[in-house]
């Protein structure tokens, strides 16, 4: 990718506040071209909240988010049609199988046979989803139910990839094999803003942003912070940094 080409985000001085409970206290965060960003913190924590300000589905009380294209500042319009969402409670049709999921989405995207024929096939394997495109989506497991999710959001090939939460209650193997196919989202120079709230996944993230009842406490990249604040883990440097908060 070339630098400076790409989204890029920047959400400044936020503050949210849900009948009179202020869920983000004033966040800033750089979401930096081509990265992976993860928005780390436990349930609560107001990363929803986030997620849904920076797509401009929630008016924030104070702040703003500004969207950047190559560098030069763009209103989101601009972009939205870029952006995928995948929210924490994906609602997929129970009765459909994968196969006329997939075959929605290429309508509602309008992709032309080829292309859909394309991303069809890469999306499968990648999925390794391939040998169930007849199963209905409600008789998948946690983590399948969740690659078809994200299969269909990245079917029109998104210039950036919002995830909430794709990864719990996922099992170990499926979790592997997700955060594998957004290492392929990201070869391929897009943005990826994903949450969570298991603290392990934080090194799997270019740059991961910490947030614990709507506070930004720490943000950076994971080796550096890790580093920096004397951690071994991310489970300890959070519980460490989180018992200091006032
Ligand atoms: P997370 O995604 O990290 O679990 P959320 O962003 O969903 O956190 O929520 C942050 C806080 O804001 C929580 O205390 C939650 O109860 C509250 N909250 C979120 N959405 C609403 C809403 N629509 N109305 C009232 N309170 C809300
Ligand atoms: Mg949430």
């Amino acid at each position: 990718m070339n630098p400076g080409a790409g989204v890029s985000i920047s959400v400044k001085d936020v503050r949210k506040v849900f009948k009179k409970f202020p869920a983000l206290h004033g966040v800033s965060l750089e979401f930096e071209a081509g990265k992976m960003h993860g928005i780390i913190g436990p349930e609560g924590s107001g990363k929803t909240t986030m997620l849904r300000i920076v797509l401009g589905l929630l008016t924030p009380a104070e702040g703003s988010v500004a969207y950047f294209d190559g560098g030069r500042p763009v209103p989101l319009e601009a972009i939205r049609p870029s952006i995928a969402y995948m929210p924490q409670a994906q609602s997929l049709y129970a009765d459909l199988s994968i196969d006329e999921h997939l075959e929605f989405f290429r309508d509602l995207y309008s992709l032309p046979p080829d292309v859909y024929k394309k991303k069809r096939e890469e999306l499968l394997a990648i999925t390794r989803l391939a040998e169930f495109v007849d199963r209905p989506a409600g008789k998948l497991s946690g983590g399948m139910y969740k690659k078809l999710g994200l299969m269909c959001a990245l079917l029109r090939s998104p210039r950036v990839l919002v995830l909430d939460e794709p990864t719990t209650g996922v099992d170990p193997i499926s979790r592997r094999e997700l955060w594998a196919l957004l290492y392929h989202m990201l070869d391929q120079g897009i943005l990826i803003l994903v949450t969570t709230a298991y603290m392990d996944e934080a090194e799997r993230c270019s740059k991961v942003h910490l947030i614990e009842a709507g506070k930004l406490f720490i943000a950076g990249e994971p080796r550096v912070l890790l580093e920096q604040e004397g951690a071994r883990t991310f489970d300890e440097l959070f519980i460490r940094r989180a018992e200091a908060l006032p």
